[in-house]
């Protein structure tokens, strides 16, 4: 295939799915929701169903970005893989385009896409989350590289990840931030997991230690690192939300499926919540397509999404009396991930903030 249209890609894609079937097994683990991943990258990477859409300077086959999001709808809709952890392609990858040497986005961009490796995403710190900018942990050069102290947080995958995209210090200021791309494996790392409430070790504590990045790892330029974040953050709410909200709809399916006594007005509402988020991002996708640069317009993306996965939930709750207080189902797992939504990505305060301030120009009171 030839940079097909979206209908062309959608079309042969849902036909390929049909044929090979990548269908999770029974291990809902972590590990086994990230050995399904790697399976499906590396199954749709050999079928080039997951290079179209990157382009060919990082192996991708060319076409509009608008087909990443038709794929990424598809795996949530079947269920093929966790949208969350499928979705960090999204955020990851065009920040390597963007400012990784050519040479490196070329090496390292194929052995994420095919599910050969992991990377995860260095920026939290214990004292510095919403106000990311008073981040400590500090890269000195040395002997033509720059070594690596401090500590991260909340670093989703870690303990999977060969590499990760870091944020340090390395002057005062936003300024002095600077992004380096470091192979997890280096000496000086040490990876601990942490139990989020609904029971799974997600995310981690990353501990630098005098670790050694060479300087040929850098992204971007000394000082480029905040930049390289604000860029960042918009992947997060495009593509990615995409993908999430495909998911929430079978979440929203399986409770019409599973009601026994069908509240239509609360049901109602729920789909409102999550057609008003597919909406809004939909726009976001055509302004994608249309080569618009994202913004701070896309707290409008985070927050209606937010909302809506956690009325969905809250829906569920409300429906399935005890499925989510008294058992163990998987309703309770994803109620209690649903609570993250307002938190990950930028808290609900902040996307107020910034839709009060950048958006509608209210001051900073
Ligand atoms: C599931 C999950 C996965 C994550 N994965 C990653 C990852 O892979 N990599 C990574 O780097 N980080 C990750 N994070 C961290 C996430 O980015 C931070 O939790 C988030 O930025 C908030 O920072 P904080 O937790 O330090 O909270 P804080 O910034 O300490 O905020 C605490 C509370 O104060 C409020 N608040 C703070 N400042 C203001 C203000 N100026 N005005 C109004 N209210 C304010 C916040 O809204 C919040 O309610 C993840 C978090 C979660 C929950």
């Amino acid at each position: 295939m030839n940079e097909p249209g979206v209908q062309e890609f959608r079309r042969g894609l849902r036909a390929w799915l049909d044929d090979n079937d990548l269908s999770p097994g029974p291990d809902h683990s972590l590990d086994g929701q990230v050995a399904q991943l790697a399976r499906v990258r590396r199954a749709l990477y050999d079928a080039g169903w997951m290079r179209y859409g990157w382009p060919k300077e990082v192996a991708g086959l060319g076409g509009p970005a608008v087909l990443r999001a038709v794929l990424g709808e598809e795996v949530a809709t079947r269920g093929l893989a966790e949208p969350g952890i499928y979705s960090m392609v999204e955020v990851l990858v065009p920040t390597m385009i963007s400012y990784a040497p050519p040479e490196l986005a070329a090496e390292m961009v194929p052995l994420l896409l095919g599910g050969r490796e992991q990377w995860c995403q260095g920026f939290s710190e214990p004292g510095s989350g919403s106000d990311l900018a008073s981040l400590t942990t500090r890269a000195v050069p040395r002997d033509g590289g720059w070594v690596v102290t401090g500590q991260k947080v909340w670093t989703s995958l870690a303990q999977y990840s060969q590499r990760c995209v870091l944020l340090t210090r390395t002057a005062p200021g936003h300024g002095g931030i600077t992004a380096f791309f470091v192979d997890m494996d280096s000496p000086g790392i040490t990876v601990r997991p942490l139990r989020t409430m609904h029971g799974v070790d997600e995310f981690a504590e990353v501990f630098f230690d005098e670790v050694a990045v060479p300087g040929d790892r850098m992204l971007g330029r000394p000082g480029d690192g905040w930049r390289l974040a604000m860029d960042l953050l918009p992947y997060e709410r495009s593509t990615c939300f995409w993908h999430r909200i495909a998911h929430l709809y079978t979440r929203l399916d399986r409770l019409v499926a599973e009601t026994e006594d069908p509240d239509d007005a609360a049901l109602g509402e729920a789909y409102l919540g999550l057609h008003t988020a597919r909406c809004r991002s939909h726009l976001t996708q055509r302004r994608l397509g249309e080569g618009g640069r994202l913004g701070p317009e896309t707290s409008v993306d985070k927050v209606l999404l937010a909302t809506a996965e956690q009325r969905l939930f809250d829906t569920a709750r409300d429906l399935l009396p005890g499925v989510i207080e008294l058992a163990e189902s998987p309703w309770r797992a994803e109620f209690l991930y649903s609570r993250a939504a307002t938190i990950y990505g930028g808290t609900a305060e902040i996307q107020r903030n910034i839709i009060a301030r950048r958006l509608l120009d209210l001051g900073r009171d």
